[in-house]
């Protein structure tokens, strides 16, 4: 039985007070649904203002990225460590801003979810093909490649256990464009299938799967009900409480996850 996680990525927007409002609204009801796992992602100067103000909660809090290095000489960056010292309990690694804005290799994201994992937080591994990649019949294989490259060589229940997968498809970021719940399944099986291959059905069966890319409360319930879709990674409807909470409410459907 897969528990649905529904995380909200903040990236660069919001400030002090609209954080320190918007964690009051998740304090008075967003977080009442116990069988989903909530996250909300804040940028790193508000983190250890959200672990406190959702303290208790069961809220999970997150990073949108981390260094590598445990400390040193690279002014703007923050460690994983750091992270894990600000109280948060996650981090994402790869998301398609940070791979394609600011050039983040595979190995980089590999950098970064190792050195998450070895300080105590848990890891949202994001991959996805841009556009010309999907009209060039290459989802299947980009996607694979940078799975591969994430998770390769990990000890199967730290995958099943501190590990998220976040298929989010770069064309559907931020631009309104949702991947329809038939492309959203059918690589979320792909992605099932290529970890049984590596680490067994087992362990596949038991890792949670996000969808991400223009997820709102409009669409969130039929990309939910896909058996392979586990939760969501949203961007830009999760920026204000209301339209969060309805992502976080999403009709409960039929569904043999
Ligand atoms: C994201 O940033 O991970 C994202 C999916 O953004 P949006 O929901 O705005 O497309």
């Amino acid at each position: 039985m897969r528990r649905p996680f529904i995380a909200g990525n903040w990236k660069m927007h919001l400030d002090g007070a609209s954080i320190s409002a918007f964690c009051a609204a998740l304090r008075d009801g967003a977080s009442d649904r116990e069988d989903v796992t909530v996250g909300v992602f804040p940028p790193f100067v508000y983190l250890a203002q959200v672990v406190d103000a959702l303290a208790g909660t069961g809220i999970v809090v997150g990073a949108q990225t981390c260094h590598p290095e445990p400390k040193g000489a690279f002014t703007g960056e923050v460690a994983a460590v750091q992270v894990k010292d600000a109280g948060a309990s996650h981090v994402l690694v790869g998301h398609s801003e940070r791979r394609h804005v600011f050039g983040e290799t595979d190995e980089d994201v590999r950098a970064r979810l190792d050195a998450a994992l070895a300080c105590g937080l848990d890891v949202i591994l994001c991959v996805g093909e841009t556009i010309e990649e999907r009209q060039a019949d290459r989802t299947g294989e980009v996607v694979a490649t940078q799975l591969d490259a994430g998770t390769k060589g990990l000890d199967p229940e730290t995958l099943a256990n501190r590990i998220t997968i976040a298929y989010e498809p770069v064309w559907a970021i931020g631009t309104g464009l949702t991947a329809t719940p038939d492309q959203a399944q059918e690589v979320h099986t792909m992605i099932r299938s290529r970890l049984a291959g590596a680490f067994g059905s087992d362990i596949a069966d038991r890792v949670i799967i996000q969808y991400g890319g223009s997820v709102k409360p409009a669409n969130v319930a039929e990309l939910m009900a896909c058996p392979d879709v586990d939760g969501a990674l949203v961007g830009g409807a999760s920026l204000e409480p209301g339209s969060f909470a309805s992502l976080i409410e999403f009709e409960s459907q039929e569904n043999p996850r």
